[in-house]
């Protein structure tokens, strides 16, 4: 076994405790990797990193619902580099691996050099990085070669083989927080963070304070691309500002049932596109929208679902979806007729919140009740 030259510190580097805490933790470090760290204070040595492995510096725990980027992110400022490569190399075993913040590479060197006292690659990718959303949507087999594949060097065809380049979606992330949050989270840890469900795809209010989340200029930059960024107001830029009061209650709503449906805690692959359209046609013919003999109308679902998109396309993101009546009804085509690729989450997302008056009038519906092919024969 590795000797284990770190411990977990909690608090802020900055605090009069953290330093003394930092302190202690580099009096270890220097019995166990004496060319690391050549001074009591808390910054390490700009010493490349010589012993694979180990880590020569304290570490610290999860702070609720943080990605492992953000972490990183802190876990960079505390070691106190100037440079983003060092902490990277340190980590990751690489001077860009890691760095993603919302698909990152090389979870099992990570592992593996803090002593999986963080967790394993396994728990890691599926819990604090952006697989946590993407899980739901997918087949367990597609979620454990996404872990696989998170797990080595290369994270270059993930987006793709997910199927994310190739929506209309866009394969873009963008890094986002909440000034309210990170308020709180100071005054609480000591350090403002990237929570985990900010980041998911469709959630642009927070949850918990129902204010528009900021989008960071930082990560878009091409020179601070590949960098460890903590959210910081100076470089953190309003999306909705000037949005309708109404759209920004549907896209709160919105908000609010994706991290409720993507958040919850459930089985890999339950709203796989192929368990969640059943669903949808047999809330489609309550509306009457499907007749029993599987005659679609067409024009009448179009006219509602337009409507209903109207107010969540001021968000980039969903930029796509129509408020015409052509391009609504091409969606609803896409989302009634037999599946040949795989449908995008948002797409899903969109049309439950649709079709539904809460979550739980889906879950409800989705669990419990027989459902309905195209033509209206029930799926045995
Ligand atoms: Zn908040």
């Amino acid at each position: 076994m590795p000797a284990q030259p770190f411990v977990l510190a909690d608090q802020h580097p900055h605090s009069a405790r953290a330093r003394r805490a930092n302190r202690r933790v580099c009096r270890v470090v220097l019995v166990s990797a004496p060319r690391r760290c050549q001074s009591s204070d808390v910054s390490l040595t700009d010493q490349p990193f010589t012993a694979p492995g180990t880590l020569a510096g304290p570490l610290l725990s999860w702070l609720p619902d943080e990605t492992l980027f953000s972490l990183c992110g802190r876990l960079h400022r505390l070691w106190g580099y100037s440079s983003s490569w060092k902490s990277a190399e340190i980590l990751f075993g690489g001077r860009r691996l890691g760095l993603h913040h919302d698909l990152p590479s090389a979870l099992r060197t990570f592992s593996s050099r803090t002593g999986q006292l963080l967790g394993g690659p396994v728990p890691i990718a599926e819990n604090r990085t952006l697989l946590r959303f993407y899980r739901p949507f997918l087949r367990p087999s597609a979620v454990a070669e996404t872990v696989e594949i998170m797990g080595g060097p290369s994270v270059a065809h993930l987006k793709y083989k997910l199927g994310l380049l190739t929506s209309r979606f866009g394969a873009n992330h963008p890094l986002k927080a909440c000034i309210a949050c990170m308020t709180a989270d100071v005054e609480r840890n000591g350090w403002a963070y990237w929570h985990a469900e900010h980041q998911f795809p469709g959630v642009w209010i927070c949850p918990v304070h129902a204010s528009p989340l900021r989008v960071s200029t930082v990560k878009h930059n091409g020179v601070e691309r590949f960098s460890w960024q903590l959210p910081h107001d100076r470089n953190l830029t309003e999306v909705l500002g000037a949005s309708e009061a109404r759209c920004l209650h549907a896209l709160h709503e919105f908000s609010l049932w994706v991290t409720e449906l993507a958040g919850t805690d459930r089985d890999d692959g339950w709203l796989h596109a192929e368990k969640v359209q059943p669903t949808i046609l047999r809330r489609m013919q309550d509306r009457g929208w499907i007749t029993p003999a599987g005659h679609v109308r067409l024009k009448e679902a179009t006219k509602s679902y337009v409507a209903h998109c109207t107010h969540l396309q001021s968000l980039p993101e969903l930029a796509m979806l129509s408020t015409h009546e052509d391009g609504g009804c091409a969606q609803i085509n896409r989302l009634i007729r037999p599946l040949r690729s795989g449908i995008h989450p948002l797409r899903l997302l969109v049309a439950i919140h649709w079709l539904f008056a809460d979550v739980g009038d889906f879950v409800y519906g989705f669990v419990a009740q027989p459902a309905l092919t195209a033509d209206g024969r029930a799926v045995k």
